[in-house]
């Protein structure tokens, strides 16, 4: 096994079009870029839309990688498969609007970054119920390194089954037993 590298979580999200296919499509290629690792997939849930107007819900699911890349070099490798999906980034795109996919890095180790197109840990992260409950499931004990708490602590004050539901297994999506070295 390749040496080094650092622990990533990356959420995944998406509410337009073929949710479960751009699920698999995004493991496809994350799996064939050099310098990444994936080792776990959380659940995928499906949880009520929190955006502006009338949006479908969301599949929604966090991914555990080992990176070998800079920070902002994952966040590209990451735009460039939203792009590949058929994310619309347009200025007409409404924040928080419906989209066929959205991948957010969460943390990067334990690292705190300020640039003007990357924050992390993301700076929402916290707050959301449908990034905590599936991110508490591969790393409960990962220290928010701004808030000095655990996943499972924050996880815990936001638990909401209501509103975000486990869904099943979608096709080319990595079962619990593919977990590799997420621990070690
Ligand atoms: P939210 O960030 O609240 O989840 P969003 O995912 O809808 O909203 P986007 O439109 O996908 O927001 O991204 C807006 C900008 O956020 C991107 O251009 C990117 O440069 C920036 N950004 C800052 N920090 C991060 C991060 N940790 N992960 C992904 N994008 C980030
Ligand atoms: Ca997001
Ligand atoms: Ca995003």
């Amino acid at each position: 096994m390749r040496e080094g590298g650092e622990l990533v979580f990356v959420a995944v999200g998406a509410n337009l079009g073929d949710r479960e296919a751009s699920f698999a499509a995004v493991v496809e290629a994350l799996e064939t870029e050099p310098d990444l690792l994936l080792l776990a997939a959380s659940t995928v849930y499906e949880t009520d839309p929190i955006g502006p107007g009338e949006q479908a819900p969301y599949l929604n699911a966090v991914l555990g990688l080992r990176s070998w890349l800079a920070p902002l070099e994952l966040l590209r490798r990451l735009q460039r498969i939203e792009a590949t999906l058929g994310r619309d980034r347009t200025a007409s795109a409404i924040r928080w609007g419906a989209r066929t996919i959205d991948l957010d890095l969460l943390f990067y180790g334990d690292r705190v970054i300020e640039l003007p197109e990357l924050v992390v840990p993301h700076p929402r992260v916290h707050e959301r119920a449908f990034v905590l409950m599936p991110l508490a499931e591969l790393a409960p004990d990962l220290v928010h390194p701004r808030l000095g708490t655990t996943i499972d602590a924050i996880a815990r004050t936001l638990f909401d089954p209501q509103s975000v539901r486990p869904w099943r297994r979608p096709e080319g999506w990595p079962g619990a037993a593919s977990e590799r070295g997420l621990r070690g």
